[in-house]
């Protein structure tokens, strides 16, 4: 089998490898390629008939994506929330219903979807993304690293790992990559890795017209969070939220009755027509998430040191998120960890 060789390859076209990719091209520097697992690009940036099912907002202090998203000329707005809001803090109770403080944005969502900062960014990456491309080894032979998908061989002389650490830990690394490291990445927990996602479209925005803003929060029941989801041109009508962890296991048409049944009595019966339903258990997507499945609802702290070092003599450096000591977990800190990589490659000062 011929060896497919590349000054540098990135493993994973999420936020972060597609970001380290784009300051590559943009310094002038065109000699790698991206290993991507999945048939498509975004990794948990997923975005379906205008829906997120994966990342959605940001905030004015997360200012890495937002220059991010300057320079690519991708647009932002504000997430709806005028109107009534329900907090179901007891099922048994009358729902309790509050109305947002509009003392500036509390967050903005990326006009198109998340997904059209993914696609501007490959925008410029023709030819360079190979799709269905699962790295399982990874070995270190004199002055280059060989990488093994199920039909290919390539090799490089840096390495650029985006797969979320706890997943990259799974990776056959030959010779072994040191105890330390290796222990690192198996307790780094993958942000969102045990969410499940919900959206909705509807043919009209029923809730507005009955001046509710969408936002239906609360631990008790199969929804913890849900927000209208409408598109910045306020054509297309849809709500988007987070199901209950406790129905991960339950037959998914008994749990779309339950959350369908849920919001029927907070927001009405109109919640029955939708035009289309979807789903996103990220627990089961084995490019997020691994077997040993944890529930965190903090975001912890990322960016361990060991992150920041190179490995397998100055050949591998591990990126995305996680590795971010700086807003780890969120789309922030892929940037953040993306343009940092970009800069360590491109010999350039850190941002
Ligand atoms: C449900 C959900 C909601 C979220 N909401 C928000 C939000 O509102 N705001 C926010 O800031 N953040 C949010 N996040 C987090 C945000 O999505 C991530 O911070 C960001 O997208 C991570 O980008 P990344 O490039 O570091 O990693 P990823 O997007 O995980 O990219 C890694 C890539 O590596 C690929 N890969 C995996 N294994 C292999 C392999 N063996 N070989 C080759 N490729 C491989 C994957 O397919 C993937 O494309 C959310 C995440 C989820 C899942």
């Amino acid at each position: 089998m011929k060896t497919i060789h590349s000054k540098y390859i990135i493993v994973g076209a999420g936020l972060s490898g597609l970001t380290t990719a784009y300051s590559l091209i943009k310094n002038g520097e065109k000699d790698f390629i991206i290993l991507e697992a999945r048939d498509r690009i975004g990794g948990r940036i997923h975005t379906k008939d205008g829906i997120d099912l994966g990342a959605t907002w940001f905030q004015d202090h997360h200012v890495n994506l937002a220059k991010l998203l300057d320079a690519l000329s991708v647009s932002r707005f504000e997430q709806y929330s005028k109107g009534k809001s329900v907090l179901v803090y007891n099922t048994m109770a009358p729902a309790h219903y509050f109305e947002s403080q509009h003392n500036g944005p509390s967050a903005y969502r990326i006009v198109g979807g998340s997904i059209a900062i993914i696609n501007k960014l490959a925008s410029v990456l023709d030819g360079k993304i190979h799709l269905n491309s699962i790295v399982t080894n990874i070995s270190e032979d004199q002055d280059v690293l060989t990488l093994t998908t199920e039909d290919k061989t390539y090799s490089a002389e840096k390495v650029i790992i985006t797969i979320p650490p706890k997943l990259a830990s799974g990776i056959d690394f030959s010779p072994e990559l040191p105890e330390n490291l290796l222990q690192t990445m198996k307790s780094t927990h993958t942000w969102m890795s045990n969410a499940i996602k919900i959206g909705m479209l509807f043919n009209k925005p029923f809730w507005k017209e009955n001046d509710f803003s969408g936002t239906v929060i609360g631990q008790v029941g199969p929804v913890i969070e849900l927000y209208d989801h409408c598109n910045h041109q306020e054509n297309t009508f849809a709500l988007m939220g987070f199901v209950n962890e406790g129905l991960r296991d339950t037959r998914p048409e008994v749990r779309k009755e339950r959350i369908l049944s849920y919001l029927e009595k907070y927001l009405g019966e109109e919640v029955k027509n939708h035009i289309a339903y979807f789903e996103k258990d990220w627990s089961k997507d084995r490019r997020t998430s691994c077997e040993n499945l944890k529930s965190v609802y903090m975001s912890p702290q990322y960016g361990h040191g060991l992150y920041n070092q190179w490995h397998c003599n100055g050949k591998l450096l591990l990126s995305g998120t996680e590795t971010s000591p700086v807003y780890g977990g969120y789309l922030d800190g892929a940037v953040h960890s993306g343009l940092n990589t970009a800069n360590k490659l491109l010999h350039k000062e850190l941002v």
